[in-house]
């Protein structure tokens, strides 16, 4: 099997690469950061504090996550329930980024997404990929953006979902989670030593080019 690996900070576009390269090459994009929202969506709705590692830890015994794959799609579902239309708001991006931080939520994840990548050919963007999940990954990028595009393209997603929220508000959150997910102890979002830098802050017809030629001299389909 093959496998690629984005990581990278929020917003900087991972997942419309990762689309459109997984559509290109027939390969399943995994998001990650779905699985911890997943989680972070649980807590939310049980009024859990997402840093308590305790009430945390006894809350993913009660908790199954799958993941699955519809015409090519990721749908993720907490305890059966398909979870994917309401991971994606700010308050739950805060609780999983909290929760990501903790051992026992890392831990609790790392076969689910290792799994994915031994049944098909994965892009699989993340924060550790490069260099935990996926060490032995065929290509691996790390993206990066502007902190300003970044915050715009997030705060473009959230009103287009109806989410009432300023500029400053993602923006400041933003900054806020990069902080908690580059200096975390455990798998901090930083880039693997053989990962290959993808600047996103220009167009992204530019971004793929590159990445597809990165990926044309490391894979042979
Ligand atoms: O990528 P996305 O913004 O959906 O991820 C939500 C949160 O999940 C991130 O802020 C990060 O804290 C966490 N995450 C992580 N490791 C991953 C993917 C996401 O810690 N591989």
């Amino acid at each position: 099997m093959y496998s690629i690996a984005i990581d990278g900070p929020s917003g900087a576009g991972k997942s419309t690469v990762a689309d459109i390269l997984a559509e290109e090459l027939g390969f399943v994009h995994v998001d990650t950061g779905a699985m911890y929202r997943t989680i972070g969506l649980y807590l939310l709705r049980n009024q859990i504090d997402p840093s308590d590692e305790t009430a945390v830890s006894e809350c993913l015994k009660k908790l199954t996550l799958d993941v699955e794959y519809i015409d090519k799609k990721q749908h993720v579902y907490l305890n059966g329930e398909d979870v994917t239309p309401f991971i994606r708001t700010n308050e739950v991006s805060t609780y999983a980024s909290k929760s990501s931080a903790l051992k026992p939520v890392r831990d609790f994840l790392l076969d689910a997404q290792r799994n994915v990548a031994k049944k098909y050919n994965v892009i699989m963007d993340g924060r550790d990929i490069g260099t935990v999940i996926l060490p032995n990954a065929d290509v691996k990028f790390f993206m990066s953006a502007s902190t300003e595009s970044r915050a715009a393209r997030r705060h473009k997603e959230l009103l287009e979902k109806g989410e009432s929220i300023t500029y400053e508000e993602v923006l400041s959150s933003m900054l806020e989670r990069d902080k908690n997910d580059s200096t975390r102890k455990i798998a901090p979002a930083i880039p693997a030593e053989d990962s290959v830098p993808l600047d996103n802050s220009g167009a992204i017809e530019e971004t793929i080019e590159y990445a597809r030629k990165v990926i044309k001299g490391k894979i042979t389909l």
